[in-house]
């Protein structure tokens, strides 16, 4: 007899991850985490400094293996070494600081650093960069220095620099948190039309503008999963201050409306939604 199971992109089972500190203390980083992200999914990952964020992206993408419990992606496990490499390939990381990711001063040297460290041969390598910082808008800048660039730009050539290994996911590790609103903006709308394109994404963040951005947002608080579900029901748990997180203006503005009286339902995540309910109201 032969059984289907339907098995999510990213499977977390109840993992857990310590760092031992050497003089036989741990720090318990991860505490029995478990959640699954489908395939094309725009996930938030939130909570505040020390929750586990960061542990939990390098958990995602092989650089760490859990101390418990199992990370499955495309029902590869991460602590099968000879997964590594092809997880590594699925599942692209950009850090928090643009002025640490570059390997090449020249943009497109950059980019094509990865492909040509596992030997994609060159015409493919061409189309690969090409494709790559059109889909990062950057494609005039292919033979500049990168030094130049704003911080944006930088985030947007080190996302071009992971697009190029052709992931099937992407994850920002506070990625946008250097940047200027600009800077963010941007990093996030590309984010946005690559998820449109098919690949998951992972953003994690503090800034709650952003995770309304998502489709999913999971909050880590000492390292576990305080809350996992839409921008709305998180929003709307009137725990986030709690996580220590902060609501965005948008649904501040709501919840001290509700209190005079008006009527949403949960908070308001959007402004357009906002602006209609409350005229809806007025009238
Ligand atoms: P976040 O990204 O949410 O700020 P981290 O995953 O970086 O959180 O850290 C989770 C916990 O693990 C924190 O208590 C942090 O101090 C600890 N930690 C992180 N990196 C190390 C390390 N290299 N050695 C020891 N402890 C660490
Ligand atoms: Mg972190």
């Amino acid at each position: 007899m032969c059984y289907t199971f339907a098995m999510s992109q990213i499977e977390v089972k109840n993992v857990s991850y310590n760092y031992s500190l050497g003089d036989g203390h741990a720090v318990k980083a991860l505490k029995g985490v478990s959640f699954s992200i489908e395939k094309g999914s725009f996930v938030a990952l939130a909570g505040m400094n020390g929750s586990g964020k960061s542990t939990l992206a390098k958990l995602l993408n092989g650089l760490f293996v859990p101390n418990e419990g199992d990370v499955l992606i495309d029902g590869l496990s991460t602590k099968d070494e000879k997964n590594t490499f092809e997880i590594r390939k699925k599942a692209g990381m950009v850090f928090q600081n643009p002025d640490n990711q570059m390997v090449a001063t020249i943009i497109e040297d950059d980019i094509a650093f990865g492909p040509e460290n596992i030997g994609v041969p060159r015409d493919e390598i061409i189309e690969r960069v090409n494709s790559a910082l059109e889909a990062v808008g950057m494609s005039e800048f292919r033979d500049r220095s990168a030094s130049k660039l704003s911080g944006g730009q930088k985030q947007r050539i080190a996302i071009a620099g992971v697009l190029a290994m052709r992931p099937d996911i992407l994850i920002l590790d506070e990625s946008t948190s250097m940047l200027d609103p600009n800077g963010r903006k941007d990093v996030m709308s590309v984010a946005k039309s690559l998820n449109e394109q098919g690949i998951t994404v992972i953003n994690i963040t503090h800034n709650m503008e952003e995770a309304a951005l998502a489709d999913r947002v999971i909050v880590l608080r000492k390292g576990r999963i305080a809350i996992d579900g839409t921008p709305k029901e998180v929003f709307s748990s009137g725990m986030l201050e709690a996580y220590g997180l902060t609501l965005p203006p948008v649904s501040k503005l709501s919840r001290e409306l509700s209190e005079k009286g008006f009527r949403f339902d949960g908070v308001v995540i959007d402004e357009k939604e906002l602006v209609e309910k409350v005229c809806l109201q007025l009238k």
